[in-house]
């Protein structure tokens, strides 16, 4: 019965784009995990007692702070109509049957931190004990439920990505008590309407790690599977009132930069020289820093290469007198008497310039 499946794995993403663009047929009878989605008989996570809570966290400077413990002003109802659980003692609390709560804003990429308590009075069971939810964009939840000593199915537990993937460990709190979370939440993206990335969601819980960067099926829910379909990039972070008193205290978010890396303005070697046999020859050679330590250039197939720390790195030549470090962002100037001897080299990096005279 047990099979491996890695999420990397080609056959993960086969099965995951099979089964977001193709009409459901009986050759896939439970979803890409492998799994279908509630069942009692998969394995639940293993129980692993958090350390001493250090709750509440502060935010950082740059967090969206959305419940700070004075009122609902950041929260709505789905109507739109002012959030209607309840605000005491610093804590907001779900009213059985107010609704589900939605963020004012709307968030794409983010870090969210989220404390939580469930009922102190343990009542009903699995699924009914302590139940609420953490919703990304409003469609990916990271469940919220008191998972001491509660069997429930393992993909429903408290961190689970709600019918999807159970967490990695049971890291509960005893009910009553303040857990968190933190969430990294990498939103789906679409390219004419159509899935190019799934979501990407990575969980803490308690300072756990429960979910290590899995990726949605499509919006969670409860029996069904929902495929993906094109939304917002950025939607309102909603909590969810499934009928327990589940407290909720220090929330905040930090936006996410997209994930790409901004490009210098400009190119680190615009000019780039070939340097005649005889110009390397006379560069390479040994010079003396002034604490008598060397430094060394070699040639070797055509190419020149600076020796700082024993790792040689290759000089691309922008003249005879400068050159740039391949890899690196450095520079190195080298200096000649009138007969065109190299008598001093120059290193210039992370604002610092060494220099170095060459050896006799
Ligand atoms: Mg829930």
């Amino acid at each position: 019965m047990k099979s491996s499946w890695r999420l990397g794995s080609t056959n993960f993403y086969l099965a995951f784009l099979l089964a977001n663009f193709l009409e459901p047929s009986t050759v896939f009878a439970q979803l890409p995990t492998g799994w279908k989605a509630h069942d009692w008989d998969r394995e639940r996570p293993q129980v692993v007692t958090p350390g001493v809570a250090n709750l509440p966290l502060p935010a950082p400077s740059d967090a969206v702070v959305l419940f700070n413990g004075k009122n609902l002003d950041e929260w709505r109802s789905a109507d739109g109509s002012p959030a209607k659980w309840i605000v005491k003692d610093e804590v907001m609390e779900s009213v059985p049957g107010s609704g589900y709560i939605f963020s004012a804003k709307s968030f794409g990429d983010c870090q969210l931190h989220v404390e939580w308590a469930s009922p102190e009075k343990v009542q009903g069971k699995s699924q009914g004990r302590g139940n609420s939810g953490v919703f990304l964009q409003g469609l990916f939840e990271v469940q919220v439920l008191d998972s001491f000593d509660n069997k429930t199915y393992a993909d429903g537990q408290a961190a689970s990505v709600y019918g999807q993937y159970p967490p990695l460990v049971n890291a509960s709190r005893k009910p009553g008590e303040w857990q968190s979370y933190d969430i990294i939440f990498r939103r789906p993206s679409f390219q004419d309407g159509k899935l190019a990335q799934p979501a990407r969601i990575t969980v803490l819980h308690n300072g756990v790690l429960v979910q290590d960067n899995v990726r949605p099926l499509g919006p969670t829910s409860w029996l069904q599977h929902k495929p993906y379909e094109a939304v917002a990039e950025k939607l309102p972070l909603s909590f969810q009132d499934h009928g327990n008193p589940v407290r909720y205290r220090n929330v905040w978010l930090r936006e996410l930069p997209p994930e790409i890396i901004v490009q210098p303005e400009k190119p680190y070697d615009p000019v780039i020289v070939a340097l005649t046999p005889e110009q390397q020859a006379k560069i390479a050679g040994k010079y003396v820093r002034g604490d008598g330590g060397l430094w060394e250039i070699t040639l070797r197939d055509g190419k020149l290469y600076f020796s700082v720390s024993g790792t040689p790195l290759e000089l691309i030549a922008h003249s005879p007198e400068e050159f740039g470090l391949k890899y690196t962002a450095g520079k190195v100037t080298i200096a000649y008497d009138t007969a065109g001897a190299p008598t001093d080299l120059q290193f210039h990096m992370g604002g610092d310039v060494s220099k170095a005279s060459r050896s006799k």
